[in-house]
């Protein structure tokens, strides 16, 4: 009893000096995510979140593929990535993480169709924090297409509008304060909800990536003749239209998506270099360019919005003088690569990348080795790489900047 009593009067006290010192800002930290678990039982699969907080949320089905969508709050997520599922009962994978700024989204992605049955929020009990919990089960083809239209009619997107329409006017004036440097957009690939390759130890190709664009970027701005901008600077889902918009907005005069790739085959090693390309120089750059392209299926976005003919027609157009100029980059960049690392054979490529189809910035797609391979891995961890790598590509942008007559 006095022990109650005594907490309640330190409580009362902390609460006094916390209203004065705390000033009038409410401060409200984002909620976290402490573990993701999921249970197949004879009649469910269930899924259970551990969350700091209670939060809202809100569930839509996708088809071709099947899956299923749960929109939350933007959210720290500490639980450990669990992407290598086995496939118990009707979910075949699991990805979660930022999807902007605002909101995060898992997706789950399904054997078959299925819906969600229960959805609700547990209180803390017996030790536990908060707990969503999902209990998913089988429908049919048909119940699941038209839930996915009611959906499609009824559920705004949480992401904020693409920051500007792929053809539109190209964005703000040059900063007068920067007048004579070059823009160069550097697209870190993947991120948040969607991890990009993957490999059995779990290295991330979103870490990899962005860690290796923040040493390029810094290394740019060193040189004081240019002006850098990331597609995103941390661990968030950016829509591939979303990343070429941005490089539009920002008059990018040169646009560099960086990768890292991942195979069966653990011996496959080396860089490469990508420009765009209707037709694959190979059946290897057809097969990435298509796992690339994936990426926003992953991450559950809408592709039919996209009006495609009338942007195909006018790509194409301002397409082909860019793409001139990023063949040019990707010989200088092949160059000034083979002295940092082993590269693949034929390291300049051709294939049908949806992030290099700005139709007025030259663009390249870099894949900065194999995932794969335990000694490209072990380079790509590695700071000393990654400054030898940034050394090289900003050799090779100064290059071709200043063509070397
Ligand atoms: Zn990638």
């Amino acid at each position: 009893m006095t022990k109650r009593l005594l907490f309640r009067n330190f409580a009362v006290l902390f609460w006094i000096s916390g209203l004065t010192v705390a000033s009038v800002i409410p401060v409200r930290s984002e909620p976290t995510v402490s573990a993701v678990r999921l249970g197949v039982h004879v009649d469910k699969t269930r899924i259970v979140i551990e969350l700091s907080d209670r939060v809202d949320f809100r569930i839509f089905p996708m088809i071709s593929p099947y899956r299923l969508v749960v929109d939350l709050p933007a959210m720290k997520w500490r639980a450990k990535p669990r992407l290598d599922f086995h496939r118990t009962g009707l979910v075949s994978g699991l990805r979660y993480g930022l999807f902007s700024s605002t909101a995060s989204r898992i997706v789950l992605d399904l054997d078959m169709p299925a819906r969600v049955k229960n959805s609700f929020i547990l209180p803390p009990a017996g030790g536990k924090p908060y707990r969503l919990v999902l209990d998913i089960v089988k429908t049919s083809h048909i119940n699941m297409t038209s839930n996915e239209q009611t959906s499609r009619h009824t559920v705004k997107p949480h992401v904020p509008p693409a920051r500007e329409a792929l053809l539109g006017p190209p964005g703000r004036k040059p900063d007068p304060m920067n007048f004579n440097k070059r823009v160069v957009v550097i697209d870190p690939g993947h991120g948040g909800v969607d991890p990009g390759a993957v490999t059995r130890n779990g290295i991330l190709e979103k870490h990899v990536v962005l860690a290796a664009a923040k040493v390029f970027k810094k290394r740019l701005e060193q040189s004081g003749r240019y002006k850098v901008f990331l597609t995103r600077d941390r661990d968030v889902f950016v829509r591939l239209r979303d990343r070429i918009a941005f490089a539009r907005s920002k008059n990018a005069e040169l646009f560099v998506s960086l990768h890292a790739d991942a195979t069966k085959s653990r011996k496959v090693r080396g860089m490469s270099v990508y420009t765009l390309s209707e037709r694959a120089s190979d059946k290897e750059a057809a097969a990435l360019a298509e796992k690339e392209n994936k990426s926003d299926l992953i991450a559950g976005v809408d592709l039919s919005a996209n009006s495609k003919e009338v942007t195909d027609i006018l790509i194409d157009l301002a397409q082909r003088e860019s793409m001139n100029e990023s063949s040019r980059f990707a010989s200088v960049l092949v160059d000034k690569m083979s002295g940092v690392g082993p590269l693949l054979p034929n390291s300049h490529r051709f294939a049908g990348f949806a992030v290099l189809k700005a139709p007025d910035v030259p663009s390249v797609l870099v894949e900065l080795g194999f995932l794969s391979n335990e000694r490209d891995a072990r380079a790509l961890l590695s700071g000393t790489h990654r400054t030898k790598v940034a050394d090289a590509l900003y050799r090779a942008v100064d290059e071709y900047f200043n063509p070397v007559e």
